[in-house]
């Protein structure tokens, strides 16, 4: 398959379209897993707070592609943050998952309250000198838990999973982002479904004859995002992976952008949330 890879600064690369599973049981992962494999999927996102990491393992080896050609990321959970007890979820989850390391590790929100995610990164670094993981990085993290992590060990996460779809386009920490060579990853890339319905990016999908789907991971990928839609719908899995064979115009680009809103945001914002 000829999908784009989008590089890190550790000089790993991650295709650019991946399949998140996130709500999905852990027996019906093993299906989504193997059907997105025999469509061409390289790259699959899961967490152990998912509970599905593995019905992704088992997935994967059911579909026969050799291990060393998927992308696989999973997710520390908030309350196993903390040096050590970092070290052994990472062990609890390459186990579930049926796997000797993962792809891309990531510490799944900052949670500011219970400020243990320096030593839950000081945690990350280690893993990845030994090899644990071939990348390290971080999800829902400001411009400030950011810069506290770098500025105390020097290490710089090649990536930063947000909440990102065009209503909450996200411009400010994506701009963070290039300052500081971290790569921007899209959650809730769809609106977790919301966004499919909006009559801008109806009219868009009809003037291109492609499903408001496509035409917004299309503009995830026009705008240089990682980008995970979530689906166990087999018909949707492969519309999912099929947007390398048209391109948005200016126009077009601009008027989705006309969408993003400062009250755009679905899930939690990761200043306040207290979980
Ligand atoms: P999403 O934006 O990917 O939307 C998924 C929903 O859109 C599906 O349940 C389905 O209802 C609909 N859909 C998908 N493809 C469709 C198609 N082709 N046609 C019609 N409808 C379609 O939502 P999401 O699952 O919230 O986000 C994607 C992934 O991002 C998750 O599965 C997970 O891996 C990741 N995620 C991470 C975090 C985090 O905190 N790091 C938070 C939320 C999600």
């Amino acid at each position: 398959s000829h999908q784009p890879r989008i590089a890190f600064h550790d000089g790993h690369t991650i295709p650019q379209v991946g399949l998140g599973v996130w709500q999905t049981p852990n027996d019906v992962a093993i299906d989504a897993v193997r059907i997105a494999l025999d469509a061409g999927y390289r790259h699959v996102d899961t967490a152990a707070v998912y509970e599905n990491e593995s019905g992704v393992g088992e997935g994967l080896r059911s579909s026969g592609i050799p291990r060393d050609e998927v992308f696989v990321t999973t997710k520390l959970w908030n309350a196993d943050q903390g040096y050590d007890s970092t070290l052994r979820a990472h062990e609890e989850s390459l186990k579930r998952l049926g796997l000797d390391r993962v792809d891309l590790y990531l510490i799944h929100w900052p949670a500011p309250h219970r400020d243990r995610y320096l030593d839950t990164w000081r945690a990350f670094v280690r893993l990845k000198e030994e090899g644990r993981v071939r990348s390290i990085g971080v999800s829902n993290f400001e411009a400030e838990h950011l810069d506290r992590i770098i500025g105390e060990t020097g290490v710089v996460p090649v990536l930063n999973q947000i909440e990102l779809h065009p209503r909450f386009q996200q411009k400010a920490l994506r701009e963070a982002h290039r300052r500081r060579g971290i790569v921007t990853q899209s959650w809730s890339p769809l609106g977790q479904g919301t966004l499919l319905r909006d009559p801008v990016i109806a009219s868009v999908a009809e003037k291109h004859r492609r499903s408001p789907a496509q035409v917004i991971i299309r503009w995830h990928v026009e705008n240089g995002l990682i980008v995970i839609p979530k689906s166990v719908t087999p018909g949707r899995i492969v519309e999912n992976l099929d947007v390398f064979g048209f391109r948005l115009d200016a126009e077009d680009m601009e008027r989705i952008a006309g969408l993003d809103s400062p009250d755009g945001r679905i899930g939690p914002d990761p200043m306040t949330a207290t979980f």
